[in-house]
């Protein structure tokens, strides 16, 4: 739990997701948080992710 979450782009902040036919499913994005972490967001690039946290800190 932090400041670097964000709400979840796929669900809108819900958790869920609802298909055509009204089932809902859990969002596989932020996994039903609603929302998703910097982390999270950005795990394709995770080189950049620990110059983001470096910055941070500094
Ligand atoms: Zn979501």
């Amino acid at each position: 739990m932090g400041s670097q979450e964000f709400r979840c782009k796929a669900c809108d902040g819900y958790g869920l997701l609802m298909d055509d036919e009204e089932w809902r499913y859990t969002c596989t994005v932020c996994r039903g948080d609603g929302y998703v972490s910097e982390l999270e967001s950005n795990e394709q690039d995770q080189v950049s992710d620990v110059d983001d946290i470096n910055r941070i800190l500094d």
